[in-house]
This record gives C-alpha cells, sequence and structure tokens, in this order.
C-alpha cells in the first residue's frame, strides 16, 4: 500500500469555507423559511461588463471558423495579453517576458510552492487568505498542527495594535514570506515604506516574498503602492501573484497572472524565473484562450472603466457596511471596525466573544452569513468579516438587520 501524503495527514486546510456552509445548511434545515443573506465568501455578484463578455463571445464564435480556431496556446499566456499587462499595470517596472498568465492567483500560489519543495521555511502574515497556511500543509512544509497553527510556519500577527504590519525580527532566514496586500481579511494595505521595510528585509536575510496583489484594483489612495515592483530592491527578493477575477468580475471565468522578476535567484545562482517557466509548461497547459480574449477587453480604454466602476460598487458596499457597524448597537458592545475603503472587506473584533460564536449569533440573529475570523489564524480569533461582494438590495437588507442585532 501506498503511504498518504503527510502533509494530508496534518491537514485541515480547507476547514474554513465548508464548515460556515455546513452551519447554514444546519440553520436553514431548522428554519426553512429564512431568508439568508451571504456577507461571507469573497465571491462577485456582479454581471460582467457588456464589453468585456462581447470579447468573449466573439472569440468563442471566431473558434467555430478555419480562420479562427486555434488550439493549445503558449503556456506562459496570449503575448498581446502579457504586454498589455506589463504596460498597464507595471509600466517601466517589469517586461512582458516575466509575466505569466495562468487561471487564477489560488491556482498560482499552489504551483509556486512546488518551486520550493517541503523544506523551505514558512512566514506569513496572521490572519491571511488561508491557501498560503494550506497550500503548505499539502507540499509538507508546515509540519505539525499544534491546534493553534503550525509548528513549521511563522505566524506574524496583524493586528490593530501594530497596524496590521508585523514584527519581521521572528522570521527565520531563507524563508518564503507570504503577503497580501490589501489584505485579506484585514483589508490593510501597506504603505510604500512598510513596503521597503519587508523588502530590505527579505534581501538582508535571503527571503523571497510571494506578494498577493488580488485586489490591487481596490487601491483608492493614490498615494498606495498597486504592486511591490514600486517599491525599490523588490524585483530581487518578490513574485507577485495577480488576477481579473475581483475586478472584472472573473471568479468564475478564471484568469490571473504572476509576475518573476529575472532578477530573482535561488541560492545557487539559479533563475526563477526560469524554474517558473518550466513549472508553468510542465504542470500548466495555458489559461483558456476565450479567457485571455476577456483580459485583453478588460485592458482597453472602456474595460478598465468597466472594472473601476464594479470595484466601486463594491467598495460602495463596503462603505454601508462599516456604517452599520458603527451603529449605537455595536459601539456600546465596544465592537471596533475596520474598512479601509482600499479593499472589498470590512473587518470586526467583537471583544470577549469567539469568532464562532459571533458567526452563530449574526446567523441566528440576522440570518446575514459571514465569516468568523479565527478561520483566517489564531490572530483572527473574536474577528469576523464582512464581504462587500453582494447585490446593492442584499446589503442594504443585511445591514438593515444588523442595525437591530442586540448585542
Ligand atoms: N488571493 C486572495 C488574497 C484572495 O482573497 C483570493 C480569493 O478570494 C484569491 C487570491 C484567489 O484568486 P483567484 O480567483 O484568481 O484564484
Amino acid at each position: 500500500m501506498i503511504k498518504r501524503n503527510i502533509g494530508f495527514s496534518n491537514l485541515t486546510a480547507g476547514y474554513l469555507f465548508p464548515e460556515v456552509a455546513r452551519r447554514r445548511r444546519e440553520y436553514v434545515a431548522l428554519h426553512p423559511n429564512a431568508k439568508i443573506i451571504s456577507l461571507g465568501i469573497g465571491n462577485t455578484t456582479e454581471p460582467l461588463s457588456k464589453h468585456i463578455a462581447a470579447a468573449m463571445s466573439n472569440y468563442a464564435l471566431s473558434l467555430a471558423t478555419p480562420e479562427g480556431y486555434s488550439g493549445y496556446g503558449d503556456e506562459q499566456g496570449n503575448s498581446v495579453l502579457r504586454a498589455k499587462i506589463a504596460s498597464v499595470f507595471y509600466p517601466g517596472l517589469a517586461e512582458e517576458d516575466e509575466i505569466f498568465i495562468s487561471d487564477g492567483a489560488k491556482c498560482d500560489i499552489a504551483r509556486i510552492q512546488t518551486l520550493f519543495g517541503s523544506k523551505v521555511n514558512v512566514a506569513l502574515q496572521d490572519p491571511a487568505y488561508p491557501v498560503y497556511v494550506d497550500g503548505s500543509v499539502v507540499i509538507g512544509a508546515a509540519g505539525k498542527n499544534t491546534g493553534n497553527g503550525y509548528k513549521g510556519i511563522t505566524y506574524l500577527p496583524c493586528t490593530p495594535e501594530n497596524d496590521f504590519f508585523p514584527e519581521l525580527s521572528k522570521v527565520k532566514k531563507n524563508s518564503l514570506i507570504y503577503f497580501c496586500s490589501p489584505n485579506n481579511p484585514t483589508g490593510a494595505t501597506a504603505t510604500k515604506n512598510q513596503l521597503q521595510t519587508l523588502v530590505d528585509f527579505a534581501i538582508s536575510n535571503g527571503c523571497i516574498i510571494i506578494y498577493d496583489a488580488a485586489y490591487s484594483a481596490f487601491i483608492r489612495d493614490e498615494s498606495l503602492p498597486k504592486t511591490i515592483f514600486e517599491v525599490q530592491g523588490a524585483k530581487k527578493c518578490a513574485i507577485e501573484v495577480n488576477s481579473f477575477s475581483k475586478p472584472a468580475g472573473f471568479t468564475g471565468v478564471r484568469l490571473g497572472w504572476s509576475v518573476v522578476p529575472k532578477e530573482l535567484k535561488f541560492a545557487d545562482g539559479a533563475s526563477v524565473n526560469r524554474d517558473w517557466n518550466r513549472v508553468m509548461t510542465t504542470l500548466f497547459n495555458g489559461a483558456s484562450n476565450i479567457a485571455q480574449a476577456g483580459g485583453i477587453a478588460a485592458l482597453d480604454e472602456q474595460g478598465l472603466l468597466d472594472m473601476k466602476a464594479q470595484v466601486d460598487f463594491y467598495l460602495e458596499n463596503g462603505r454601508l457596511i462599516k456604517e452599520t457597524l458603527e451603529g449605537e448597537n455595536f459601539k456600546k458592545a465596544g465592537v471596533v471596525s475596520y474598512f479601509t475603503g482600499n479593499g472589498p472587506y470590512v473587518w470586526a473584533k467583537f471583544p470577549g466573544k469567539k469568532s464562532w460564536e459571533i458567526f452563530d449569533l449574526i446567523l441566528d440573529e440576522c440570518n446575514v452569513v459571514t465569516t468568523p475570523g479565527s478561520g483566517f489564524g489564531p490572530s483572527g480569533e473574536s474577528f469576523v468579516r464582512f464581504s462587500s461582494f453582494g447585490h446593492r438590495s442584499d446589503v442594504q437588507e443585511a445591514c438593515k438587520r444588523l442595525s437591530e442585532l442586540q448585542l
């Protein structure tokens, strides 16, 4: 018999959202007439831009013609899209052959872990998008589960006390550091100085940063960096992942990209860009050509305007939720909420309560689904995350119910 992958025997990965769904199902089974509203997961709700959808539709139809048909494309992605991403998001900061098109940021994060294997030290923001931990567990890099995190992972608390920017001195030399900005779930968006501190630390300590910029399109504060490559030295120590999922509503269409600089090297001097190219050509066979046609349309003048409008819509939802959480009922209970206006999440602390307790209370009393903060890491305990992805009428109704909640 073949032994089970050691990673899987340690796995609590994928616990958070299935458990949220299980509790929701259990509640609905007991209360079949409840009108549940989800402010839980970060799934987009608004229809695609017509302009972007038409580009995909036209491309799909052209595939049914002899002139328009194409099969496998380059594994690294359509060169027009790569060049467009370079010029729109990284002018003067990255070149076309440093940009690799993918089927999404989550998939890239998982594949990136194959570059580093099971012996790599891992450090990450706590709380953080669960895939960084879960992917490290699967690959065997996380060590034993202590019940309050994994032994082999260095958790870097990001809390209101440190303004959501971690103390880096605990990070071991030669670590892979996962860093997400704007952050899921806290919404915290690093300043240029903070990113410079992170980059300087990584260079001095032989670390590589996996910078998750999946929410960069939500940044509205012009002074905040939208890519880590705005910071000096970042090309020597960082990989950036990004996605069309949230700004273009491509959560189902699937399209993302990674930037792997040519200056980035392993300890033996080998090029990370070259190895990433091999990972993509070996473990991946290119993003859907229809999705890539949508990506190209998303980056022309009309597409950029449409994406901005979608992001603005979700940011307005976020503002409504934040306003509700500042109501008297929450204030009296000492609830403090954080919404930066640069990301789609509202992060709220309920002092003296456990995250799952708050989740159950809000589900019971308001029929609103949230996400318990403890699922994002030990420092998320006592918090819940409210997602601003929702139809306006649902968000307004959820806010009305929340404003009547007795805490
Ligand atoms: N990175 C972060 C921080 C996310 O929150 C998400 C999705 O919620 C992703 C990546 C996944 O992006 P994609 O849909 O491109 O796989």
